[in-house]
C-alpha cells in the first residue's frame, strides 16, 4: 500500500506544490486546510506522515502536534519560516520528527519524508539496533564491537564521542535538536559547552575538513544530524 500523507498548510500554493511534488513519487495525499480539520482528517484516515505548517489559521501548529501525540505515532514534519529556530526547537520538543523551513524545495521535502517513512516503519525492529552495523561514505560504525572506522583505519573515540556519534548515526537523516542530545548523553541540562567542545573533536577525528563536515551537519540554532549519503 502507497504512504498516505496529510498536508496541513492553509495557503494553496504552497500546499498545492507539495502535493504535486508528494504524488509524482507515488504517495497519496490528502490536504487540511486548518488545525481542526488536520486532526479529524488524522483520526479518521491514519496517515503515515503529517507535513504541517505551524501558521494556521485557527489553532496553533504546536498544539496541533501536542494534540495528535497524545494519540498517535504519525511522524510529523514542520514547516516554518526562516529564521525561527525556536519555534522549530519548540515543535520538535513538543514531538515533531523533522523540518523543513520556507522556502524548501522538491529534493529537501523528499528527503525529509523518506527519512520520516523509514522511522516510521523501523519503531518496531529498533531493539534489534545494536546488531547493526552503520555505514556512511567511509565511515564505519559496528555496533555490536564498539569499532569505528575511517577508510577502512580504527579510529578511537573516547566513550563520549562514541556515544554522540551513535546517537546521530542511529537517527541518520533526522535532525536531533541540541536538548535531546544532551539529555541522552549529559543528563538534563541547558548548558551545550560540552556538547559543543564533544562535537569539535569529534569531528576533528572522522571528518577530512572539521569546517565543512560532510557526516554530521550542524542545523543553526537547532541541533545536528548524521546526513544520508
Ligand atoms: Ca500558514
Amino acid at each position: 500500500m502507497k504512504p498516505l500523507i496529510i498536508i496541513v498548510e492553509d495557503e494553496k500554493p504552497i500546499r498545492h506544490f507539495i502535493k504535486v511534488a508528494l504524488e509524482t513519487q507515488n504517495y497519496g495525499c490528502i490536504e487540511a486546510q486548518s488545525g481542526r480539520e488536520a486532526l479529524s482528517l488524522t483520526a479518521s484516515h491514519h496517515p503515515d506522515i503529517m507535513v504541517l505548517d505551524l501558521g494556521l489559521p485557527d489553532i496553533d501548529g504546536l498544539d496541533v502536534i501536542k494534540q495528535v501525540r497524545q494519540w498517535s505515532g504519525i511522524a510529523i514534519v514542520v514547516v516554518s519560516a526562516r529564521g525561527r529556530e525556536r519555534e522549530k526547537v519548540e515543535a520538535l520538543d513538543a514531538g515533531a520528527d523533522d523540518y523543513l523551513t520556507k522556502p524548501f524545495g522538491v529534493a529537501e521535502l523528499l528527503a525529509r519524508i523518506r527519512v520520516s517513512l523509514r522511522r516510521v516503519s523501523t519503531v518496531s525492529i529498533q531493539s534489534g539496533m545494536e546488531s547493526f552495523v552503520f555505514q556512511s561514505g567511509d565511515l564505519k560504525v559496528n555496533f555490536e564491537k564498539r569499532r569505528v572506522e575511517l577508510n577502512g583505519e580504527d579510529i578511537h573515540l573516547t566513550p563520549t564521542e562514541y556515544s554522540l556519534l551513535t546517537l546521530l548515526a542511529k537517527h541518520q537523516g533526522k535532525v536531533l535538536t541540541h536538548r535531546f542530545i544532551m539529555n541522552k548523553i549529559w543528563g538534563p541540562s541547558d548548558d551545550t559547552q560540552s556538547l559543543r567542545v564533544c562535537m569539535a573533536n569529534l569531528r576533528r577525528k572522522i571528518e577530512k575538513d572539521p569546517a565543512q563536515p560532510r557526516y554530521i551537519t550542524t542545523e543553526v540554532g537547532v541541533g545536528y544530524r548524521m546526513m544520508e549519503e
